[in-house]
Order: structure tokens, then C-alpha cells, then sequence
């Protein structure tokens, strides 16, 4: 593989406003000569994608291994096939997506005929998150160049491995006029953010969200944002226990250890069913990363010591570690906090204020399953909500009445991997989706277009206006 994955925050050299603005410029020019509009190139270019994930498979799983000792096997489902997938699907798809799609005319534009054509929007900017910093970075680029348009695209620097075997491979596989990748920090995302764009895309926190969108808004630039949130798993007691917590355990801690926009951030259960939930949760984890699952390698690790740190400061709040029923231990040399789970911690915590992103689950009760809801609703809209149970009652329910950018019932995080599926937030979890051909979608312009021909030129739309021409 690549001996120099970079192991450090690694910055564009000398990468400022200027150096953006050239940037931007070559892209632009290179857009304007129509080199990338056609089937041709973008084909092409996703079957390069596809290529570069067959041929450095072995590179991409050091690469998250060394980010996040992410397991080589968590790293192939979730990133590496996740993403194969969508680039054969953009690859099976992009004539169907491509092609002008026929509709219906009016009577007053009769005779005519009416279409919508797909145009690329010109040059994007992709920003990813370092979490999944393979899969969200490649994702929205497939989508871009699926679209026909030249896109940059930096990934996070707090996934260095990641981030610097991208740069690595885009340069060797795909076509440089047109697709960049420019990595660094907040400096370089800043003299980024500073030109115009004909879309930005991207993942992250609320946060920064804002400052994406602020800096968009001087140029009138659309934005996706695909941010976060607190996303609660509601359990009834009509379920498959054993089910519903292995299901749970693997939106949870065998999502990158917690470390997942859609991953549980917290359980809501009645007073009666949780000890029994907690149980078989307890059960099931020593099923998946046995006696002691701070030295299991069946979890990656805290990304670095700053959300250690973050973590922790979480556990250390006023007595808060009075409520845990189960793990707790923390080992800073490697990152490691063991899974955890605590009960009834105060509304007021910083736990159940913020996303936790991380291995800790805390579980609210309360008295009826439906005051859940109340829970739920009393929170930002997260960007996935869970229900387990059986009652299609309560399923029917959950899916009108709570607003969340995706819902999976009776399991958690799938959802994501149904490419007809758009992935998105609402409210405060983002703005625009895409996967499959919503990803083609969110990059492209939809521009109506109506054919005419110079017959059936009727009097009736021109002036004079008389009183005769209304009755018509
Ligand atoms: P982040 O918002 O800190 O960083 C995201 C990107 O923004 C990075 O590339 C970073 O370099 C850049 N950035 C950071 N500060 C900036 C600034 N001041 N100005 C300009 N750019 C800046 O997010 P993160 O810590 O990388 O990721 C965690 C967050 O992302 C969580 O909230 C999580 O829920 C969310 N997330 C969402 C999705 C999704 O698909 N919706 C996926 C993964 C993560």
C-alpha cells in the first residue's frame, strides 16, 4: 500500500484565497469546454471509481484502520462496499438518469411538446466528515460527476489517512482538470468557502453548518447540508427482544463505536420493559465484544483525545456516573470507552442535550410507550428515529407524527443502504438528500423545456383584448 498515509493533520501547501481562486478558475474553464456534460466522460470517470475501489481495497481499510481502528470488516460493509454499490448503481443508471424525461403540456400552449432536462449545475465543493471519511467523501463525488459537473473535494483532517490516500488516488485515477481534491483544515475550507460555487455539499455539525451556509449566501449558492442530531430508538415491549438489542448494538457500537450521524444516540423504553431491555442489551454485548469489551478489536476507537476528552467530560458531569448500569471504564492511551449504558440521566445533562457521538446510550423511561413521543418531539428533528415493536398501530404513528430525515422500524442504520431511499435531514439535521438518484439529482438543474412550432398561432393571447376573446 502507500507508505506515507499521512498520520497528521495534513494541509494543502500554500493553499489560500489565491491558490482557491486559481483553483476554481481552472475548474471553470475546463467545465465551460463541455468536457464533462457528456455520458462519455462520466462514465468514464465512475468506472475509474469503481476501478480504485477493486484495486486499493487493501490501502482504504489501513487507511481506516489507522484513522479509526475501524475493523476491516465494519470498514468493507459500511464504506467500502457501501460505496462500491452506489457507483455501479450510478454506472447501471446514468443513461435512465440522464435521459430528458416527457410531460404533460397545457391547453394554452397547444399544440406543443414539454420535457425536463438534466443540465450539471458547473463547479461543486464537496466537504466531508471524518467519521466515515471514505463513504461520505466518495458518495456525494459520485453524485457530482454522475451529474456532469467538475467538482472539488475536501475531505476531513481529522481522518489524515483518509484524507491524504484520497488526494493519492484521485490524482491517479481520475481526471485531474476537472476533479480535485484540496485537503486541509479550517484555513483551507475557509479560502474555499471564499469563491463561488455552483453548489456546496456538505457533511458535518450544525455548527459549521451555519458557516457553510452564511458563506454560501453571498453568492447565491444552493447548499446541501447532511448534519447530525440526536437520534432516539423507541422500544415497546411487543418486540423480539433479542433482536431489537443485537439491532440495537449494531446501530450503536458496532457503528464506529457511537461515532455515526444515524447511529442511537438514545433509547426510550416504559418503566416496566427496560431492566429487561438492559438485560438482554448487557447479554448481547458480551455476546459481540466479550468479558471485557474495552480490549475488544470488534470496535474502532475514539477518533483522537480531543472527543476522548468530550466523552468523558460527559461521564465525569455531576454525578452522572450514578447512573450507569453497565461499562464506564475509559482507557485514554487508546482511545477506548468501553460501551455504556445509563439510566434515567437528568433532561438537564449534557448527555441529553448534545449529540453524544460516542459509546455512551442512555436510556429514558417513561410510564406509556406514547409518551415517548413527547421525548422525541420536545428535541431538534434528528436525522433518523427508530422504532422497535410489533403493533402496527404504534408503527403507523411513529412514521406520521415524528419528523426525522429517515425512519427504520424494528431496526436501526439500514435504512441508509436502500439506494431508492433519500438520505437526509430536516430542521436542524440538514437541508437536501441524496444517495442513488437523488445524489444525480441534488447535482444537477432541472430546466423545463417546451417545443412549439410556428402552427396554431391562436388570436386569443394577443391584444386587443375584447370582451369576445374572454368568453372564449
Ligand atoms: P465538523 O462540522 O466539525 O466538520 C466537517 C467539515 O467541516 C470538515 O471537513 C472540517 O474540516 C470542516 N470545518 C470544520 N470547522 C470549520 C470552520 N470553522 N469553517 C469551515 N469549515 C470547517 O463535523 P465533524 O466533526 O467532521 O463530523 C461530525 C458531525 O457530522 C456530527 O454532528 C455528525 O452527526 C455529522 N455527520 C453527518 C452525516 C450525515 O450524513 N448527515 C454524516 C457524518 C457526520
Amino acid at each position: 500500500c502507500y507508505a506515507t498515509l499521512s498520520a497528521v493533520v495534513k494541509h494543502t501547501p500554500a493553499f489560500d484565497g489565491k491558490e482557491a481562486a486559481l483553483l476554481v478558475d481552472e475548474l471553470r474553464n475546463n467545465f465551460t469546454t463541455g468536457r464533462t456534460k457528456g455520458y462519455e466522460w462520466r462514465i468514464s470517470q465512475l468506472q475509474n471509481i469503481a476501478k480504485m475501489i477493486d484495486e486499493k481495497e487493501r490501502c482504504i481499510t489501513e487507511a481506516l484502520y489507522q484513522d479509526l481502528s475501524k475493523p476491516e470488516l465494519e470498514a468493507f460493509m459500511a464504506e467500502i462496499s457501501n460505496t462500491k454499490s452506489s457507483c455501479m448503481l450510478a454506472i447501471k443508471e446514468l443513461k435512465n438518469w440522464m435521459a430528458p424525461e416527457t410531460v404533460k403540456t397545457s391547453v394554452t400552449t397547444f399544440p406543443s411538446s414539454a420535457e425536463i432536462v438534466s443540465e450539471p449545475l458547473g463547479v461543486v465543493l464537496v466537504i466531508s466528515a471524518w467519521n466515515f471519511p471514505f463513504l461520505l467523501s466518495v458518495e456525494p463525488v459520485i453524485g457530482a460527476i454522475a451529474a456532469g459537473n467538475a467538482v472539488v473535494l475536501k475531505p476531513s483532517e481529522i481522518a489524515p489517512a483518509t484524507s491524504s490516500l484520497l488526494a493519492k488516488l484521485f490524482s491517479e485515477y481520475l481526471d485531474k482538470t476537472t476533479i480535485r481534491v484540496i485537503e486541509g483544515g479550517v484555513p483551507e475550507t475557509t479560502a474555499l468557502l471564499d469563491q463561488k460555487w455552483d453548489k456546496i455539499f456538505f457533511t458535518g455539525g450544525a455548527r459549521v453548518g451555519r458557516i457553510i451556509m452564511a458563506a454560501a449566501a453571498k453568492n447565491l449558492t444552493p447548499v446541501v447540508l447532511e448534519l447530525g442530531g440526536k437520534c432516539p430508538a423507541l422500544v415497546d415491549s411487543d418486540v423480539n427482544l433479542q433482536v431489537a438489542a443485537r439491532r440495537i448494538i449494531a446501530g450503536k457500537w458496532a457503528c464506529n463505536n457511537g461515532q455515526a450521524c444515524i447511529g442511537v444516540d438514545y433509547v426510550i423504553t416504559t418503566k416496566d420493559f427496560a431492566s429487561k431491555l438492559i438485560d438482554a442489551l448487557k447479554t448481547e454485548l458480551k455476546t459481540f465484544f466479550g468479558e471485557n469489551a474495552l480490549e475488544s478489536k470488534q470496535m474502532s476507537r475514539i477518533v483522537n483525545s480531543f472527543h476522548f476528552k468530550r466523552l468523558e467530560s460527559m461521564l465525569k458531569e455531576n454525578g452522572i456516573v450514578d447512573y450507569i448500569v453497565e461499562g464506564g471504564q475509559t482507557n485514554q492511551e487508546k482511545l477506548k470507552i468501553s460501551p455504556t449504558i445509563l439510566v434515567d440521566v437528568p433532561e438537564s445533562s449534557s448527555m441529553m442535550q448534545e449529540e453524544i457521538f460516542g459509546p455512551l446510550l442512555p436510556v429514558i423511561t417513561v410510564q406509556k410507550i406514547e409518551d415517548g413521543f413527547k421525548v422525541i418531539g420536545s428535541k431538534p428533528k434528528p436525522l433518523a428515529a427508530y422504532l422497535f415493536t410489533n403493533n402496527k398501530e404504534l408503527q403507523k404513528h411513529f412514521v406520521q407524527d415524528v419528523s426525522a430525515g429517515g425512519i427504520s422500524i424494528n431496526d436501526t442504520v439500514v435504512h441508509v443502504t436502500v439506494k431508492d431511499l433519500p438520505f437526509g435531514g430536516v430542521g436542524e439535521s440538514g437541508i437536501g438528500a441524496y444517495h442513488g438518484k437523488f445524489s444525480y439529482e441534488t447535482f444537477s438543474h432541472k430546466k423545463g423545456v417546451l417545443y412549439r412550432s410556428f402552427t396554431g398561432d391562436s388570436d386569443l393571447r394577443y391584444p386587443p383584448y375584447t370582451p369576445k376573446k374572454k368568453m372564449v
